[in-house]
C-alpha cells in the first residue's frame, strides 16, 4: 500500500463519497465562510431574546482559539463589545470541543451555531462567564446565489508544510493525486462492469456536464436514455433528451423569441410521438437548478452539449481510448451546435458572438474524471502526461483547501498550478479537513508531514 493510503487509513472517519450527494447542511467550513460573507445577515436574537448586531465580522483566526478574532458586536442596544466569535455546527460543540475550559475562549463575545442538540447547552468560559449564543437559520441563505466566499482559516498543517522543501510538498500532493486517480478508476471500472464501457462513459460525461448543481438530473437522464437507445434514434436523440428533461413540456411557441421558435418546433415535432409513452420518465422541473449558475453553464446549453456528444460519440470514444489530452481537449472545446453555440438558454436572446459548447474547465473535468481513470483501468502508462496537465478547475473546495493548507506560503500557486497539484489538494481536503471534527487537533496529517 502506498504512503498516502497508509496515512489516510489513520483517519477513522474516512468513508467513500456517494456518487450523488444528498442535499445536506453545510459543513463547518462552509458555514463559517458563509457567515463571514455576511450571508446570514447582521442582526440576530440571542437564545434569551436580546438583539445582537454584528458591527464587524472580524478576521479569520490563524491560531488556536475561536474562529474569528477582533469582531465587534452590539448587544441589546448597549455599547460595542469587541472580541472573538466562535462558530459551530452544533450548540454542544462548545462543550465537546473543550472551549469551556480553554482560556483561549475566555474573551469570546458570541457563540454562533446552526443546530440544537435537544438538550440545553450554555457557552460557559473557564472564568464561568456566559457567552451569548445565537442560532443561525439556513432559510436566511439565498440558496445558490453566486457569492464571493472568503477563504477558510489556516489549518495546523500550515507550519509543517511550510517547513517542507518544495519537492517534498509536491511529492505529498502527487501521492494524494495518484490515490485519487486510482479511486476514480475503481469507480469507473465498477460502472463499466455493470453497464458496459460506452454506457459507463456516457453516464460519466453526463455527470460532468451536470456538475455542479445538476449532477442528479443529468445522471438520471443518462440512465433513463442509454447511449445505445439514443444512437439507434440518432435523428430524434436531441428531442428525446430535451423531452425527458422536461424542457419541452407544452411550450407556447408563440411566446418564444423568433430564433428559439424554430429550434423548439424542430424538437417538439420529434418529441410528441414519444411523449405519451415516456411521460412517466420525464424529469420534474423542481430537479433542475438554474439560479446562481453562469449563463454559459445553463443546463439547457449543457444538455445541448450532451446531444452533440451523442452525435459525435465514435470520435469521442476513440480519442478517450487513446487518452491523448491535447486532441481530446481540442475536440471537446471545438464542438459546435447551430442553436447552442449562439444561445445561453431557451429563454435567452441570441448571443452576439459564438459561445463554446464545452469550455476548458469542463474539458479538464472530463479528463480528470473519465479519460485518465479509463487509461488507468486499461493499464496504460499515463502518469507523466497527467503530471503535465494544467489545472483548469476553479472550484471552491480547492480554494478553501489551499487556504487551509498553504496559508501565507508564497509557493502556494506553484503547488496548485497543475491538475495533479489541485487533485492532490482536493483529496487531502476530503480525506482530512472534511472528516475532521476536532478543529485540526486530532488530525494525523501534520505529524505525518513532518516525517514525509
Ligand atoms: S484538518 Fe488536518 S489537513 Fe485539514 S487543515 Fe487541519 S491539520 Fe490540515
Amino acid at each position: 500500500m502506498d504512503r498516502y493510503a497508509e496515512i489516510r487509513k489513520q483517519t477513522a472517519r474516512v468513508r467513500e463519497r456517494p456518487l450523488l450527494a444528498a442535499p445536506k447542511i453545510p459543513n463547518e467550513l462552509e458555514l463559517q465562510a458563509r457567515w463571514f460573507a455576511g450571508e446570514f445577515g447582521r442582526k440576530f436574537q440571542t437564545l434569551v431574546g436580546e438583539l445582537v448586531e454584528i458591527v464587524q465580522f472580524g478576521f479569520w483566526n490563524r491560531e488556536a482559539g475561536p474562529d474569528f478574532q477582533d469582531a465587534a458586536i452590539r448587544l441589546a442596544g448597549g455599547p460595542i463589545l469587541r472580541g472573538p466569535i466562535e462558530i459551530d455546527l452544533l450548540d454542544r460543540n462548545w462543550e465537546s470541543h473543550g472551549h469551556a475550559t480553554n482560556p483561549a475562549f475566555d474573551d469570546a463575545i458570541l457563540h454562533v451555531f446552526l443546530e440544537r442538540s435537544g438538550v440545553e447547552f450554555f457557552a460557559r468560559t473557564s472564568t464561568h462567564r456566559n457567552v451569548p449564543q445565537i442560532q443561525l437559520d439556513l432559510a436566511a441563505l439565498r440558496d445558490g446565489a453566486a457569492v464571493m466566499v472568503p477563504l477558510a482559516h489556516a489549518g495546523r498543517c500550515v507550519a509543517p508544510l511550510r517547513n517542507l522543501e518544495a519537492e517534498r510538498v509536491t511529492s505529498v500532493l502527487e501521492a494524494a493525486a495518484k490515490f485519487r486517480l486510482r479511486q476514480k478508476a475503481n469507480r469507473l471500472r465498477q460502472r463499466i462492469e455493470v453497464h458496459g464501457r460506452d454506457e459507463a462513459l456516457f453516464q460519466a460525461i453526463a455527470e460532468a456536464l451536470g456538475y455542479k448543481q445538476n449532477r442528479l438530473p443529468f445522471t438520471l437522464l443518462a440512465q433513463r436514455l442509454p447511449l445505445a437507445f439514443l444512437r439507434k434514434r440518432r435523428e430524434d436523440a436531441e428531442a428525446l433528451l430535451f423531452g425527458f428533461a422536461g424542457f419541452l413540456d407544452a411550450p407556447d411557441l408563440d411566446r418564444q423569441r423568433k430564433s428559439t421558435r424554430s429550434y423548439l418546433r424542430s424538437l417538439w415535432d420529434r418529441w410528441w410521438k414519444y411523449r405519451e409513452q415516456f411521460s412517466r420518465l420525464v424529469l420534474p422541473a423542481k430537479l433542475w437548478k438554474t439560479s446562481g449558475a453562469r449563463p454559459l453553464n445553463h443546463p439547457h446549453r449543457r444538455l445541448g452539449a450532451l446531444a452533440v456528444m451523442v452525435a459525435e460519440w465514435k470520435t469521442f470514444s476513440a480519442l478517450a481510448g487513446a487518452s491523448k489530452a491535447t486532441p481530446l481537449v481540442s475536440f471537446l472545446t471545438d464542438l459546435r451546435h447551430d442553436f447552442w453555440s449562439r444561445h445561453y438558454s431557451l429563454a435567452a436572446a441570441s448571443a452576439s458572438s459564438s459561445l463554446a459548447l464545452i469550455g476548458n474547465s469542463r474539458a479538464a473535468e472530463i479528463l480528470a474524471n473519465l479519460v485518465y481513470p479509463l487509461a488507468v483501468n486499461d493499464d496504460r502508462e499515463i502518469w507523466n502526461d497527467y503530471k503535465n496537465l494544467r489545472a483548469h478547475l476553479s472550484n471552491q473546495a480547492a480554494r478553501i483547501a489551499a487556504a487551509r493548507l498553504f496559508a501565507g506560503d508564497p509557493r502556494q500557486r506553484d503547488f496548485v498550478r497543475s491538475l495533479v497539484g489541485q487533485q492532490g489538494l482536493l483529496q487531502i481536503y476530503e480525506d482530512f479537513c472534511l472528516r475532521d471534527a476536532s478543529d485540526c487537533a486530532s488530525c494525523p496529517l501534520p505529524e505525518q508531514l513532518r516525517r514525509w
